[in-house]
């Protein structure tokens, strides 16, 4: 499967990136918002990476678009580091409409 990794300093390891279907992508990050091992399950059906794995991932999702997952801070990049605390953020959720 095709991925990228992004290199977080905080948790100093790579965070894996996998390319999924638009709609799995929405649907991991629309049950990482609410409940996490729903959207860890989620993740592990999608890629075939066993858990650890896909925690690695799913740990650094947003779980409000546009805001770091971890100090709050607003992000300029969909996939990048947060300018505050330095930790990767992935963030799949949609614009809010
Ligand atoms: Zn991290
Ligand atoms: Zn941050």
């Amino acid at each position: 499967m095709a991925e990228s990794k992004i290199y977080c300093k905080k948790c100093k390891g790579e965070v894996r990136l996998p390319v999924l279907a638009p709609s799995v992508r929405d649907a991991i990050a629309a049950s990482w918002a609410s409940d996490g091992l729903e959207a860890v399950k989620a993740m592990v059906h999608a890629t075939g990476w066993d858990l650890r794995e896909a925690k690695g991932t799913v740990l650094h999702l947003t779980k409000r678009r546009g805001v770091c997952h971890r100090c709050a801070a607003p992000l300029a990049d969909r996939v990048g580091i947060c300018p505050e605390c330095a930790s990767v953020n992935v963030d799949w959720l949609p614009d809010a409409s």
